[in-house]
């Protein structure tokens, strides 16, 4: 995705990982070899590879306004132990590399917006400096959903409590707990505005707090929507959750929800694993929807 130009707003991609990741028929329990063969002329092979591998991306956005530079989800991250998924574990990826090529400095961010707490999108919320996890962004605020927070700090605490394994793959000790010791995280109600035109909406069942954040600028409007569509192929059937959902009914509703508000309009999707071309606009077709992504 080029630098793409919202109104008075741009928004840059920072790609960490981009390509096959896993079977589709895991990340969507639900869908069948038949329905993706019936859906193949415009699912392959940009977003199904000849396997039936999903194709995903794990991106940060940076949404620049003329007030702030809004960083939204923060992918994997650096060195993190997370020995139960092996293609995130203690990884080293070029991610701030990427962020320099777009022309943001660290110390640029002035908020950091994770649409949900799961381990793939707080990553590069701290990274390892001296053994100790410290935020990345200095001199942001990470703006986390009260709702959100307050569920995984439950459970990990919880976890801990009860000697079990900790939620998230540990992330809540390595990529949020280190942002609120350091006093930069405020938890916000589900439709804080960072500014005129740009706030949060609850989408809730993918996580107990799962938000969405909208941008609107000079009539254009864009929807950085999380994981509320894990893959284009959910569109087939939006009553389809995806593997990671907490609740699936919730999530239908906000994923329907969503989806029937931007269908055939001229908003713009901006989903957290959709693959090149990424960005795009959300079509009816027949009695089901169909992704469309942007060709520059
Ligand atoms: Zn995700």
């Amino acid at each position: 995705m080029k630098k793409h130009i919202l109104g008075e707003f741009s928004i840059d991609r920072i790609v960490e990982s981009e390509g096959a990741f896993a079977a589709l028929q895991w990340i969507i329990p639900q869908i069948t070899k038949d329905d993706i063969d019936a859906n193949a002329d415009w699912l392959k092979p940009l977003f199904v590879d000849g396997a039936n591998n999903a194709m995903m991306s794990f991106h940060s956005y940076v949404l620049r306004t003329r007030r702030h530079t809004i960083l939204i989800d923060t992918c994997v991250g650096n060195d993190k132990p997370r020995p139960n998924r092996p293609s995130w574990h203690l990884q080293n990826y070029d991610y701030l590399q990427a962020m320099a090529r777009i022309g943001v400095h660290p110390d640029e961010i002035d908020f950091v917006c994770c649409t949900h707490l799961h381990a793939d999108h707080v990553g590069w919320n701290t990274q390892l400096v001296n053994q100790q996890w410290v935020p990345t962004f200095a001199k942001a605020k990470y703006v986390f959903s009260q709702t959100e927070y307050s569920h995984w700090e439950h459970a990990h605490r919880s976890a801990i409590a009860t000697n079990q394994p900790v939620p998230n793959h540990g992330s809540f000790a390595d990529s949020i707990l280190p942002v609120v010791d350091a006093g930069q995280a405020v938890m916000v109600a589900d439709d804080f505005e960072f500014e005129e035109g740009v706030y949060l909406q609850a989408a809730r069942g993918h996580t107990p707090g799962n938000c969405i954040l909208h941008a609107h600028s000079q009539g254009a409007h864009g929807v950085f929507s999380g994981d509320i569509l894990h893959t284009p192929a959910q569109l087939i059937n939006l009553s389809w959750p995806s593997h990671f959902c907490h609740d699936a009914q919730a999530s239908e509703a906000s994923r329907k929800a969503m989806v029937h508000s931007l269908a055939d309009t001229s908003s713009l999707l901006f989903a957290a694993h959709f693959p090149s071309p990424v960005a795009g606009r959300i079509v009816s077709h027949k009695d089901q929807f169909r992704f469309q992504g942007l060709t520059s």
